[in-house]
């Protein structure tokens, strides 16, 4: 199921959820040029288009992904919008949102900085039970590699966060980062 959609910035995370589908806000956060697009690009349409731009407005991707014991998890994953540009408009974003997706490039160890400054502001103003996964994009480029997997492994680990290296490019651990989202999901006891 692929859709897009606009919708007010506080109902994304209403509807219906019970304990085999769930419904989760998703927003994604980094510094401008990490591979935020282009890795909901590829997750949602199996595509890497670096020409392709899908953040405009107050807009998300939708995706659904079936676990194995057959429930299923609907993703609206929010893109930032420029948002890197206007830090003050963050919490609009991130509000309601069950799962943050900071994202930084292993080139480039200002982006690497930079994501643990999303990391510091959800743990001041996010939801305190958002479950946050900490990405480093573009591992095709092991040779211009800047940012060594150990830093990311630790600062993770510190800071209670899933960690995986991703190429939205090669598609490498793309599908991967959220299913490990999935499992991590608190589920409803079905009644
Ligand atoms: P955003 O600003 O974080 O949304 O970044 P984009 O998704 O627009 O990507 C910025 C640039 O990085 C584009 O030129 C992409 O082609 C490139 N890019 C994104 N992901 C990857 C990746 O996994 N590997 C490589 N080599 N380039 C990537």
């Amino acid at each position: 199921t692929v859709s897009r959609g606009s919708s007010s910035l506080n109902s994304a995370n209403e509807g219906a959820s019970d304990a085999k589908n769930l419904k989760v806000k998703l927003v994604l956060l980094g510094d401008s040029g990490v591979g935020k697009s282009c890795i909901v690009l590829r997750f949602v349409r199996g595509q890497f288009d670096p020409t392709s731009k899908v953040t405009v407005g107050a807009s998300f991707l939708s995706q659904t992904i079936a676990l194995q014991d057959s429930s299923t998890v609907k993703f609206e994953i929010w893109d930032t919008a420029g948002q890197e540009r206007y830090a003050a408009l963050a919490p609009l974003y991130y509000r309601g949102a069950a799962v943050a997706v900071i994202v930084y490039d292993i080139t480039s160890p200002e982006s690497f900085t930079k994501a643990q400054y999303w990391v510091k502001e959800l743990q001041k103003h996010g939801s305190p039970d958002i479950i946050m996964a900490l990405v480093g994009n573009k591992a095709d480029l092991q040779e211009r590699r800047e940012v060594p997997a150990q830093d990311g492994i630790e600062y993770a680990e510190k800071n209670g966060m899933f960690f995986i290296e991703t190429s939205a490019k090669t598609a490498d651990n793309i599908n991967q980062l959220f299913e490990e989202i999935a499992k991590r999901l608190p589920r409803l006891l079905p009644s």
